[in-house]
């Protein structure tokens, strides 16, 4: 982990960077695009990195879509992505869940959106909940017992936009009722920008209502935890010190590279300003940092 204050990317330090990693971890929000805007100069910087020979891996910690329907983004947005190179926090869920060899007769109650619900199902997996409860009132009358299925044997929490009681309820009952069922967050982002101009609670909203109620702690599959760090090295056969992770956020992103002992860049075209880095209050420090990816290709003069 460094210490040292961040570098400035400059012609010099941007040539040895890219001479020393063979892959580049881009996060997506903030560094790729921006809700559904790509972000200045994004092709033209994938394409000069991939016929430089660097193997592009996008990691985001936004649960709410599918790695096909994250497929369909990047294409809309004119990039050519493969489902293979994106690890979104709702894929990182079900591949926790198949590489902890849960069973699948046994079912997964979701509090999060169509993301989760799809890639479970991918797996193999039953899922219960997600947007299906969105509209279910929950009852508390006093002859009223509210029933859940006691099959599931996993509650998985990501960003919902349609929380209400009655999936709070579900959620709770699965754990508290049940010592061994598994409680697995996608990721705890604070906030997250759901509109251009405004950030709106993020994930880690969820995730607490559920800690609050259930006395337990998630285990966290996205970013800065090192699940899909070890989950892609071991699909791509990369080696940590030879790649860097870009991104624009330090409790997630820089933090998730530092973690892995990957170079980092922070860009700040995301959520982090300059004022924020340079706090005294902020510990997390990385290697470089630059205005936007794109500026890459100005430093090397491509
Ligand atoms: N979760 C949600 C719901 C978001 O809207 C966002 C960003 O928009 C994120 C997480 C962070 O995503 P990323 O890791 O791509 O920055
Ligand atoms: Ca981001």
């Amino acid at each position: 982990t460094s210490t040292a204050a961040a570098e400035l990317l400059t012609c010099a330090n941007a040539k040895l960077l890219l001479d020393s990693v063979d892959a580049f971890l881009f996060d997506c929000d903030g560094v790729i695009w921006k809700g559904d805007k790509l972000i200045d100069g994004i092709p033209e910087t994938l394409e000069m990195l991939r016929s430089k020979g660097k193997k592009l891996v996008f990691v985001t910690n936004n649960s709410t879509k599918s790695r096909i329907q994250y497929a369909n983004k990047f294409r809309t947005l004119g990039l050519s992505v493969s489902q293979d190179e994106i690890f979104s926090s709702s894929f990182a869920a079900a591949m926790y869940l198949k590489v902890n060899q849960f069973p699948p007769q046994k079912k997964v109650y979701v509090i999060g959106g169509e993301g989760i619900v799809q890639e479970l199902q991918l797996a193999g997996f039953t899922a219960l909940g997600g947007p299906e409860d969105g509209e279910k009132r929950a009852q508390w009358k006093s002859n009223c017992l509210f029933e859940h299925d006691k099959d599931v044997a996993a509650v998985v929490v990501g960003l919902d936009p349609d929380i209400n009681y009655y999936k709070l309820q579900y959620g709770t009952l699965c754990i508290r009722e049940n010592p061994g069922c598994l409680f697995i967050a996608t990721n705890r982002d604070s906030v997250g920008h759901m509109t251009d101009l405004q950030e709106w609670p993020g994930a880690g909203c969820m995730v607490g209502a559920i800690c609050g109620s259930t006395e337990r702690e998630p285990v966290v599959v996205g970013k800065p935890s090192t699940f899909m760090m070890e989950f892609l090295l071991q699909k791509f056969n990369l080696s940590t010190s030879r790649m860097c992770m870009v991104g624009d956020r330090l409790d997630t992103d820089i933090l998730f590279g530092q973690n892995a002992g990957c170079k980092t860049l922070l860009v700040l075209s995301g959520v982090t300003t300059k004022s924020i880095l340079d706090d005294p209050s902020n510990k997390i420090q990385p290697d470089y940092y630059t205005n936007k990816v794109s500026d890459i290709l100005g430093l090397l003069g491509e």
